[in-house]
């Protein structure tokens, strides 16, 4: 490996890590936490199934003591709630409020996309891309949950006709709504495996 190459290796780690500092740093905004403002945006971005206070928990990467103390602090500001769920009145899923959705639209984190926008396409079409692999790889290598979305999940069975996509982990159909929203039983789907001609 050259001398140059591992220069780039370098400061890829050290620019991410300058990143992470200063997009953690631009969170502590507008009466919220980091933590705060990444669980307000996971209750708006997960399926139903995926919006309970253990699931945050496993996106947080927290324990579920510390994700309750977040999920309380965000009911507390009326920004999300608590509903029971019709076919187990045992589970609670959170959902967001309109306040909750209007907080959403100041998100300290948009002045992040906002650069990007400022950066010539192709280049933040490979760094998006280069990014996607990192997290892919480290995701991989140190055994984090994946999260994602049905369209691309193992457990996805659909035709053309998205109104009939199931899934078959939880054994029901999936609203149309439901299928572009990240998903705490996410399966990768494995590669479809080509048969050889002998
Ligand atoms: S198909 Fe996969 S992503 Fe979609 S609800 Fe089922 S487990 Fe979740």
């Amino acid at each position: 490996m050259s001398a140059a190459s591992l220069d780039c290796q370098d400061r890829v780690a050290r620019l991410l890590d300058q990143l992470t500092r200063l997009a953690r740093g631009l969170q502590f905004a507008d009466g919220l936490n980091p933590a705060q403002w990444d669980c307000l945006r996971f209750i708006s971005r997960a399926n139903a199934h995926s919006r309970t206070p253990g699931a945050i928990a496993t996106f947080l990467g927290t324990t579920k003591g510390t994700a309750s103390q977040t999920i309380i602090a965000l009911e507390g500001k009326g920004f999300v709630r608590r509903e029971k769920d019709p076919c187990d009145r045992r589970i609670c899923r959170l959902v967001i409020t309109d306040a909750g959705k209007t907080k959403l639209e100041n998100d300290p984190l948009r002045c992040v996309r906002h650069a990007a926008e400022r950066l010539p396409h192709g280049t933040a079409e490979m760094l998006a891309d280069g990014l996607e692999q990192l997290v892919c790889d480290l995701r991989i290598r140190h055994g984090c949950h994946e999260f994602g979305v049905c369209n691309k999940c193992g457990h996805f069975i659909g035709s053309g006709d998205k109104a009939k996509a199931t899934c078959g982990l939880l054994q029901e159909s999936i609203p149309q709504t439901e299928t572009n929203r990240i998903c705490v039983s996410f399966k990768k789907r494995e590669p479809a495996v080509e048969l050889g001609s002998d």
